[in-house]
């Protein structure tokens, strides 16, 4: 299983790739928004790793409670409440429990999409981070469902996330700041679905 220890060292590999792709986040964000995504999301985890030096909540559900107060609190932008709400909802689907198996991972993946939806109000195909999270669930539960361990359901969660987040290329965008530029959003990767994919996939190097 998976205890609080786990996920957050998970959390400090997520905010080491963060910072590794900050400026082609910046750049991705540059090509169909404002450019500051790369900058707001490396400021969250940094942040949280300032704060995973300090005493560690013991359970899994309070460290990603933990996650989601300081994403919620530094990122800023449409993404910042965005993931903030997508760990507030995972860290409430975990309950206390003392450790993560992967259904439970299954489980909060699903809890953090609906939150992103009820906060966004995006669907497939608006070329958002719900282009990317939408099939990282879908795989994750299915994954699941046949017995595979944490690290087995993150890992077809990220690969379904990156499939996913490429999808975004061709697409128009109908939500988020993109959606300002109409048809001239399309040939490019969305900044946001394209951080979900990198979240899940360092999620799952970190959780091993
Ligand atoms: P901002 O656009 O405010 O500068 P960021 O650059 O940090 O915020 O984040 C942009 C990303 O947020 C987009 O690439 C997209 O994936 C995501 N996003 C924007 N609006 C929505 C929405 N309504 N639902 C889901 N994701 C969204
Ligand atoms: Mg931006
Ligand atoms: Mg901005």
């Amino acid at each position: 299983g998976c205890t609080a220890a786990d996920v957050a060292r998970a959390l400090r590999a997520v905010a080491g790739v963060v910072a590794e792709h900050r400026e082609e986040l910046v750049r991705l964000d540059r090509e169909i928004g404002d450019g500051d995504h790369g900058e707001n999301l490396n400021r969250g985890f940094a942040a949280l790793l300032s704060k995973l030096d300090g005493d560690l909540p013991s359970t899994p559900g309070a460290v990603l409670k933990l996650a989601a107060t300081t994403l919620i609190s530094t990122v800023g932008g449409a993404a910042g409440p965005l993931y903030g709400t997508a760990f507030l909802r995972a860290a409430t689907s975990v309950g206390d429990a003392a450790e993560l198996d992967g259904t439970l991972v299954a489980t909060a993946l699903q809890a953090a999409l609906e939150g992103v939806v009820a906060r966004g109000k995006a669907v497939v195909g608006d070329k958002t981070m719900v282009d990317a999270l939408t099939p990282a669930v879908a795989a994750a539960e299915s994954v699941a469902s046949t017995g595979a361990d944490v690290a087995g359901v993150l890992t077809a969660a990220a690969e379904a996330a990156e499939q996913g987040a490429e999808s975004t290329v061709p697409l128009v965008a109908r939500k988020g700041r993109a959606s300002y530029l109409g048809e001239r959003s399309a040939g490019h990767l969305d900044p946001g679905a394209r951080s979900t994919s990198l979240l899940l996939r360092s999620f799952a190097g970190g959780a091993r």
